[in-house]
């Protein structure tokens, strides 16, 4: 069976190769995204794999139903980017990848604290210089601090337990709460509470029209002086312009985040010779206490092997005449 695998990058070639080996899936890898510019190129596969930047709108599908394609395989979890309702209505089947390493994303963000923490990459930077002073690098212990979580579902849950290592008073927040964080010892609290309370606020809810802009100026205004916020989850979730002023009031002592609100301009595409055309962005990147990633929270082998056998298995799956409720959303 061909599958045209779109929007596919050098990992995804790697990893999808190695772990079709067995399968034998007639993979034909394309460097471009789906649109409606690029949709007839699909007319010679019998099914197509996109990711977060490819756009499968109504006139995508259309075209797909016509050269015969009848199922669109996610290679991640968010699905946004394809109408539901129209692959629906044309009987096109759409799979996803919802699970994958949240030890991935977790550890990421535990990375970030502490890089941002003990000021690695200034420290690094001067001893390239040969400059060994280690004055303007003072950190702070991680045990004893307070850590607001916020969402404890997978990823959540699991800097939660990384955290209770590091000896750390955590407070959550989670419309749903789980008993594995309460059978660690730790509290649920109002997220009210968790912004006044928190030496670091990490954010690990979905973005939703509830949870947009959770942190804005007055839940800034109601933090720590020098709090430290992590965003790994979704840009949307802080106002940015909010952050920008608390930095520059310096009541946010640390950033770190590794998603952003103008992130499908930004996200995974080499802009290094380009000039980034967005304020905002430029202005978060000249704070010396930001550290900016981008959007590799779960980039690590063990997700990529995840994604890879997930989605071939929906495939497969898929020409089987079968379907697998957890992954599949039609
Ligand atoms: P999950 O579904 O397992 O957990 C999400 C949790 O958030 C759930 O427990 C849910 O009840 C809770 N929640 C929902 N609305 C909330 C709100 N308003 N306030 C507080 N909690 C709320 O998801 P997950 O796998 O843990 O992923 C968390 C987020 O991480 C995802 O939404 C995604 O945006 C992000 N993510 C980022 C990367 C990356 O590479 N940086 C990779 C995967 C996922």
């Amino acid at each position: 069976m061909k599958v045209g695998v779109f929007s596919s990058k050098s990992y995804d070639r790697e990893f999808f190769s190695a772990r079709n080996r067995n399968l034998g899936f007639d993979l034909g890898f394309l460097d471009i995204a789906l649109n409606k510019e690029t949709v007839e190129l699909a007319r010679y596969f019998d099914a197509v794999s996109v990711c977060v930047d490819d756009l499968v709108d109504s006139s995508v599908l259309r075209a797909l139903k016509s050269f015969d394609i009848h199922h669109v395989a996610l290679r991640c979890s968010g699905f946004n980017n394809i109408d539901l309702k129209q692959a629906h209505k044309l009987g096109i089947g759409v799979s996803r990848v919802p699970n994958y390493s949240a030890e991935s994303v977790a550890e990421h963000t535990l990375a970030i604290i502490l890089a941002l923490n003990r000021k690695l990459l200034k420290a690094g930077n001067r001893v390239l210089d040969n400059n060994f002073g280690i004055e303007g690098l003072l950190g702070f212990n991680l045990r004893n601090k307070t850590v607001g979580v916020v969402g404890t579902g997978a990823i959540g849950l699991t800097l939660v337990k990384i955290l209770s290592g590091f000896g750390c008073k955590i407070l959550c927040y989670d419309p749903v709460q789980s008993a594995d964080v309460t059978a660690l010892g730790h509290n649920y609290v109002s997220l009210q509470e968790l912004i006044k309370e928190s030496d670091v606020i990490s954010l690990h809810c979905p973005l939703t029209e509830d949870s947009q802009h959770m942190l804005d100026h007055e839940a800034i205004q109601n933090m720590k002086d020098k709090v430290m916020i992590i965003n790994t989850s979704r840009g949307g979730l802080i106002n940015t312009q909010a952050i920008i002023s608390g930095l520059k009031s310096k009541k946010i002592g640390y950033l770190g985040i590794d998603v952003y609100e103008m992130e499908s301009e930004l996200a995974n595409n080499d802009l290094i010779c380009e000039k980034i055309p967005l304020d905002t962005y430029q202005r978060l990147a000249t704070f010396p206490n930001v550290l900016i990633t981008s959007h590799q929270g779960f980039f690590t082998s063990e997700s990529l092997v995840q994604i890879a056998d997930t989605t071939l298995r929906n495939l497969q799956y898929y020409f089987a005449g079968k379907v697998c409720d957890e992954t599949f959303l039609l």
